[in-house]
């Protein structure tokens, strides 16, 4: 049976150490690190989700400011708000919550957020800093799964990672990360053909395709590294792209869904957060 890999409890490690260091600087400097979240529209999910974000970075001691806008909002008002953001001295970390509405340009939006503060690595500088080896923010589900693996010791070097997924929030920035840390790394995609047979190479298979219970056993290889970074409703429930029930009979580790890499990606945001502010104090 795998070792779960519990991003539940590393996240908890990560977000307490980051509270510590938080109550120690408001002891003395009366400042703490400010998060802004922007929301725009009503899409239940991204509800879900920057409620936790909300939550999570009140818990850890951190500043909070949630901006709800109606869907209907213009670019220009978003982008107005985004300016002030920027501005704000109480504000060291800007988060857009994605998807935006379909009439909103979401790379234009994305661009107007200061790199300086640009706590979820998507603005081109960013992500160009990243593959260029001098990384300032990146991305963090991509930074949360490469935590988890170093916290459980996994050997990355020489072994050979499948990512399932190529966008530029998971699957590019992640391959690019195990790349880094000398994986030899296949990406797959929508057009890969005998995904199955691709992904039975894998020592470390990673899955961030948003397709429920796709990777089965037969995906496989045994002993393998499993990390399932999907997150889909599922029969009124959040699951996974990995059949865990079964999968987990195979590999050596393996994330659960929920209590994997979502608590990760939540506790990445917070501690880039906190370096941003500790950047912007130096
Ligand atoms: P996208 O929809 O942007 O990307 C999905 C990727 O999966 C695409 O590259 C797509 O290929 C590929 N894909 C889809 N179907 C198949 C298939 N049948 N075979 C092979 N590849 C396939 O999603 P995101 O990257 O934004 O997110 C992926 C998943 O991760 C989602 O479930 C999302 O909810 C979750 N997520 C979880 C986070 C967390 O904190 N745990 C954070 C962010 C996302 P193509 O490019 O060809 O279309």
């Amino acid at each position: 049976m795998a070792t779960l890999l519990d991003g539940k409890k590393l996240s908890q490690k990560i977000c307490a150490a980051l509270k510590s260091k938080i109550a120690k600087i408001e002891r003395l400097k009366d400042k703490k690190p400010g998060l802004a979240v922007v929301l725009v529209g009503d899409h239940s999910a991204s509800q879900i989700y920057v409620a936790k974000k909300e939550k999570t970075a009140r818990e850890f001691g951190f500043y909070s400011e949630v901006h709800r806008l109606p869907a209907a909002s213009e670019e220009k008002e978003i982008l107005n708000l985004i300016k002030y953001l920027n501005e704000s001295p109480k504000i060291h970390g800007i988060l857009v919550q994605l998807p935006l509405p379909a009439h909103i340009q979401t790379q234009a939006i994305l661009n107007a957020v200061s790199p300086l503060k640009d706590v979820d690595g998507f603005h081109p500088l960013n992500l160009g800093r990243l593959f260029i080896g001098d990384p300032l923010f990146i991305p963090c589900t991509p930074q949360g799964v490469m935590e988890l693996l170093k916290e459980y010791r996994i050997e990355i070097s020489g072994k050979s990672a499948v990512v399932i997924g190529r966008s530029l929030i998971v699957g590019k920035p992640l391959a690019h990360l195990l790349l880094g840390q000398n994986a030899t790394v296949t990406i797959c995609h929508s057009k890969t053909k005998n995904l199955e047979e691709v992904c039975q190479t894998a020592d470390i298979l990673i899955s961030a395709m948003g397709k429920p219970h796709f990777i089965k056993n037969s995906f496989v290889k045994e002993g393998a590294v499993v990390v399932d970074v999907g997150i889909n409703r599922f029969h009124h429930k959040i699951v996974g792209d990995v059949d865990f029930e079964n999968v987990q009979k195979k590999a050596s580790f393996i994330t659960p869904v929920p209590g994997g890499v979502g608590p990760m990606t939540i506790a990445l945001l917070l501690q880039n957060t906190f370096k941003s502010f500790e950047r912007s104090a130096s």
